[in-house]
């Protein structure tokens, strides 16, 4: 990445931060409120909320208990085209309500935080990875999903974390030349994985780029019996040191079914909530994420998957704040690339 860019994502980080620091807080009982307006709500407006694992427990919660989903952005995408309602909140990053709406251009989709982004989406802007493309044209371009519409709309596939490797695969069957973006770690574990002809993009996660080698072999070394669950988002290094890698809901469904009663996850800490709800009798700890002295930009959480909140919701589903809208030719090109996903994992 670019001076530019570096420059970019520090800017927007900064500004996740103090939005962050301003959202109001609520006590336990203002919570139970809001709660129950967004229940009603979603109700009579026909609404349903689609969430992904790394926003608030308490988000997550209300996601399941009112018919919602909580869920990778893959199966987010997916439920959001299936399900009957109409409106749609997702709570989560901007790609994912772009997502939802291009599935669904009938549909209504609302955000609870319009700025709510992601440091993978702002590493790979639409005329950079344009004119990239274009002196590769013999290569077949797949983009991860945490792009915006306008760079879906360049590629030939789209994926996620947990069908990345099986599209990869089947390309490379095909001696099929390919360019991923824009996660270069995601891209590394990728092209190890497969040995497929990759040219990847420079981009990286701001959460999942902090988790540390060194401290968690340490920590590692004082929990032996626990498994460490590694988001392929991380650093070779610490991809190196897991037990299981795996996309979200992979690494939810290997705490579910395996013997161990410990684990280490390098992702986002929101997981950490959705771990415990399935496995309450097994511990569940964060990866470490700042070497020694040093400080952490995210700390394990997204910022910008912090920017969603019940206050959030509430106002998408009261004064329709947040809607989003895709052009209809970024649309209809995106859709081409997210429905081989979708086709290909069906
Ligand atoms: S956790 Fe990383 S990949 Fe996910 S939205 Fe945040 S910055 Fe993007």
């Amino acid at each position: 990445m670019n001076n530019n860019y570096i420059n970019k994502v520090e800017n927007t980080l900064t500004l996740a931060r103090v939005k962050n620091w301003q959202k109001p807080k609520l006590n336990e009982s203002q919570k139970f409120s809001i709660i129950e307006k967004i229940k009603k709500k979603l109700k009579s407006n026909n609404a349903v909320l689609v969430c992904h694992f790394y926003v608030d427990g308490i988000i997550q919660d209300l996601a399941l208990s009112t018919g919602g989903v909580v869920s990778d952005s893959l199966e987010m995408a997916r439920f959001g085209r299936d399900c009957s309602q109409k409106k749609i909140i997702v709570a989560g990053v901007r790609f994912m309500g772009e997502t939802a709406k291009i599935l669904s251009p009938e549909k209504k989709i609302f955000m609870p935080s319009f700025e709510a982004t992601c440091s993978l989406d702002i590493g790979c802007p639409q005329n950079e990875f344009n004119n990239f493309c274009d002196e590769h044209p013999e290569r077949t371009v797949i983009v991860y999903a945490n792009t915006s519409a306008a760079v879906k709309a360049r590629s030939d596939w789209t994926v996620t974390s947990s069908c990345a490797l099986d599209i990869v695969k089947h390309l490379k069957e095909k001696k099929i030349p390919l360019i991923f973006a824009p996660d270069k770690h995601l891209g590394s574990y990728i092209t190890k994985k497969t040995g497929a002809d990759i040219l990847n993009w420079d981009g990286h996660c701001v959460v999942h780029d902090e988790f540390k080698s060194f401290e968690l072999k340490n920590l590692k070394e004082k929990m032996p019996d626990a498994k460490v669950l590694v988001h392929p988002e991380s650093p070779d290094v610490v991809v190196e040191l897991a037990d299981f890698v795996g996309s979200t809901s992979q690494l939810l469904n290997f705490s579910i079914h395996s013997s161990s009663n410990r684990f280490i996850i390098a992702t986002d800490n929101g997981l950490i909530h959705a771990m415990r709800k399935k496995s309450p009798n097994k511990s569940f700890f964060e990866a470490p994420t700042a070497g020694n002295g040093a400080t952490c930009k995210s700390c394990a959480h997204c910022p910008w998957m912090e920017m969603n909140d019940l206050n959030g919701i509430l106002s998408a589903l009261e004064n329709s704040t947040g809607e989003i809208f895709v052009p209809e030719e970024i649309a209809t090109k995106a859709m081409v690339a997210i429905n081989k996903m979708l086709d290909f994992t069906k």
